[in-house]
């Protein structure tokens, strides 16, 4: 007889001695043993944690399931997708999903941007639109342009491009210089400005115009390309001044540098538009995305480029076309593929782009309705996405927001913090009910917090 555990045995019971093996990302362990908080099942808007009770899910787990948990339509491509082909390999050979999913991504770009690359990550998809940049400037014969600027309190994921170009101290401080010659822009937030404003602030455009100062500091040969965030999210939900993005748009394309925008949380129906470059009327010349490709189910992400970036890698014909050396095992694994073109059939068979942008104003409300609630002292939004910003505690930043945090989920809720901000996107198909108890339940706990 084999020394195998029974079956009894192995079933899973949370106590501190197991709850080491799994490193977690971002050492949760550390504050996980005290309170395991155990998520079993997920269906609709809910998750069950491990004692059986159900959790409202007030952030699209994390800022990706947008068409709402367990949906059978994506399980069932998935299934049927590992039957008939488990994998194939992305490079030299091709499999029919890649391409039809990449054609259906594309149509839903913004005009010009008509190919796709896939990752499986945001990360990977922000390291690879950052390698394709400065490629492509070498290719256009412009070896200089090596310099990347990304922005203070930018999230780009956690790769060495990732968190050279993002603007989070802690995700850099402890990974020595990672890439040389990044620059950053200033955050747009200012809360003596904009604190309370709905949507777009209106102060602020002028922040941009520090990309001139970068320009006329370094000169625009040396420069490859700039990335930001339309909508900055893990690092509190900073919203772009009107007339901002417009602007960076507009010097960038002045200066010859590449414009990306890292749309990893606004890609796929966010703000009520297909991306956030719809919704603020500006087309970058590179998007990131992941997330809500695959509604948080299969891990992928990919990079959509306009046609002269794709010419200058694919197109043998364009003057200096170089081949890019660049890719992954899993790029466009058809599992993943599957399971995108059964989350494109959902968004738009449900609306539910559509449905963001009806429910974005009653969602703006129940934010507002929080104004003047102990300890607020800022309310953001912008599609579905809300932000309540909070006086820290004194000496022990983000202490309060994480104390809300851990009481929303006993109330039964999950939400996002970072620092002092609360952060809430919930799936798309949230109902108004949801909104409102969210709501109430936020304003239960911030009055009961210290
Ligand atoms: N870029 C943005 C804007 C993000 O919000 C995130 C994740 O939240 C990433 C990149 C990284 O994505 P991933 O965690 O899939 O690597």
């Amino acid at each position: 007889m084999s020394d195998r555990k029974s079956f009894e045995a192995t079933q899973f019971k949370a106590s501190p001695n197991n709850l080491e093996a799994f490193f977690m990302p971002f050492t949760s362990n550390r504050h996980f043993k005290a309170n395991p908080r155990l998520f079993v099942k997920a269906e609709g808007m809910h998750f069950t944690n491990i004692e059986g009770k159900k959790v409202l899910d007030a952030t699209a787990g994390l800022w990706c399931v947008n068409a709402g948990h367990g949906r059978k339509e994506i399980s069932e491509a998935v299934s049927r997708q590992i039957v008939e082909m488990d994998y194939s390999p992305p490079f030299q050979m091709g499999h029919p999903a890649a391409f039809e999913l990449a054609s259906r991504v594309a149509a839903l770009a913004p005009t010009g941007l008509d190919h796709v690359f896939f990752t499986n990550s945001g990360s990977e998809s922000v390291d690879t639109a950052l390698k394709m940049a400065l490629a492509y400037q070498r290719a256009k014969g412009q070896g200089t342009r090596t310099r990347l600027i990304g922005r203070e309190r930018g999230y780009h994921g956690v790769g060495f491009g990732g968190i050279s170009v993002g603007g989070m101290v802690n995700n850099r401080k402890w990974f020595g210089t990672a890439l040389g010659g990044v620059d950053h822009l200033p955050h747009t937030y200012n809360p003596k400005e904009m604190a309370y404003s709905k949507n777009q602030p209106g102060w602020g455009a002028h922040l941009a115009d520090d990309l001139e100062r970068l320009v006329a500091l370094h000169d625009a040969s040396s420069i490859a390309a700039v990335i930001v965030e339309p909508v900055a999210g893990s690092t509190g939900v900073l919203i772009p001044p009107k007339g901002y993005l417009e602007k960076l748009r507009e010097i960038c394309t002045k200066h010859g540098i590449l414009l990306i925008f890292d749309e990893v949380i606004t890609g796929f129906g966010r703000l009520g538009t297909n991306f956030g470059a719809d919704y603020f009327g500006v087309t970058p010349d590179m998007i990131t995305c992941a997330k809500g490709l695959t509604n948080g189910a299969i891990p992928m992400g990919g990079v959509i480029v306009s046609k002269d970036v794709y010419d200058t890698f694919c197109n043998s014909a364009a003057e200096n076309a170089i081949e890019l050396f660049h890719g992954y095992t899993y790029s466009a694994h058809p599992v993943a593929c599957a399971a995108g073109l059964a989350v494109l059939d959902i968004y738009k068979n449900e609306g539910l782009f559509d449905r963001v942008k009806d429910l974005a104003p009653y969602w703006e409300n129940a934010i507002h309705s929080l104004k003047g609630t102990k300890h607020v002292t800022d309310l953001r939004n912008v599609g579905l996405i809300g932000a309540i910003e909070l006086e820290s505690r004194p000496g022990k930043p983000g202490a309060r927001a994480f104390d809300a945090f851990l009481k929303a989920y006993e109330k039964g809720m999950l939400i996002r913090v970072t620092g002092d901000i609360i952060a809430m996107s919930p799936p798309f198909i949230v109902e108004k009910s949801h909104i409102d108890q969210a709501v109430s339940i936020m304003a239960d706990v911030l009055k009961s917090l210290d």
